[in-house]
């Protein structure tokens, strides 16, 4: 049939409404609501020596502990520790990335924020095997769902991330739980608080050795949850991957902290880091 060229723009415009108005037919000026998150996943690769996949759909959610109501919530800090934030300002921070920018995230009331679609931060100091303490609280009015929903990460180096994320009734897939080694390790329990409560992470960390090139000590990991052990010294497989398989590259045994933006308005507070040191070493060393 023949079709003149007009014809043919109208009916390209016409299939161009429908489709428009099919996508969102809420009237102009409506918030859109957040996109769904998938709660796991069915055909990402296996984890290496696991017998599930990278966030496992059918790997089972770790048990729910209920905290008790603080444990470490305003710990201070020791006198060898670097405080990274003390609710005043972003000093010790920068943005993310290789900028020197500052960190474009708020400060107030005794708390720093996501400023969603930001971009991380991260501390300008650089650490190696170490201690760190700090508060962390998910968005009391609760948005999206699974790994949409108030979802930040402390990533070590820019490379291994302890999740951070709205664990509490929120069903996703198990090694993206608050608390996970994201992509490899659920947490051993879910010991999440409720949307806006203040939790509580005490993280031991030690970094991953190389000797001419060749890996000769995973980095490993302990974690504590408002009191609940979720990780115990548990090696870390590589870096933090996305339904992909984690993998080592080679760095320097000292590097600095990452705050994710994960587009939620996360709050942190009370944040600080001390060397682990060794046995035997002098005080003035
Ligand atoms: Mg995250």
């Amino acid at each position: 049939m023949f079709q003149s060229p007009l014809f043919r723009v109208l009916a390209a415009q016409a299939l161009l409404v429908t489709v428009a108005s099919a996508a969102d037919p809420k009237p102009a000026g409506t918030p859109a609501a957040p996109k769904a998150s998938p709660t796991g996943y069915t055909d990402t690769p296996f984890i290496p020596g696991q017998k599930w996949r990278v966030h496992d759909d059918a790997r089972p959610r770790p048990a729910v502990v209920t905290p008790a109501e603080t444990f470490s919530h305003g710990a201070a800090a020791p006198a060898d520790a670097v405080v990274l934030f003390n609710g005043t300002d972003l000093s010790k921070w920068r943005a993310g990335g290789e900028t020197d920018a500052p960190a474009p995230w708020k400060v107030e009331n005794g708390h720093m924020e996501v400023v969603p679609k930001s971009g991380a931060i991260r501390t300008k100091d650089e650490f190696g095997d170490f201690q760190l303490h700090l508060e962390f609280a998910t968005p009391e009015v609760v948005s999206g769902n699974s790994q949409g929903r108030g979802n930040s990460g402390v990533i070590i180096y820019g490379r291994y991330e302890i999740q951070v994320l709205d664990s509490f009734e929120n069903p996703t897939y198990a090694d993206g739980q608050a608390g996970a080694i994201y992509g490899q390790y659920p947490p051993l329990r879910n010991a999440a608080k409720a949307p806006g409560r203040w939790q509580t992470y005490d993280i031991i960390f030690e970094t991953p050795r190389w000797e001419k090139g060749e890996l000769v000590k995973r980095g490993n990991v302990t974690v504590i949850h408002n009191g609940v052990l979720l990780h115990h010294k548990q090696e870390i497989l590589g870096a933090v991957a996305h339904r992909n398989v984690p993998k080592y590259t080679p760095h320097d045994p000292r590097g600095p902290i990452t705050l994710q933006d994960h587009g939620n308005p996360m709050r942190f507070r009370n944040i600080w880091i001390r060397p682990i040191g060794g046995y035997d070493e002098s005080a003035a060393k």
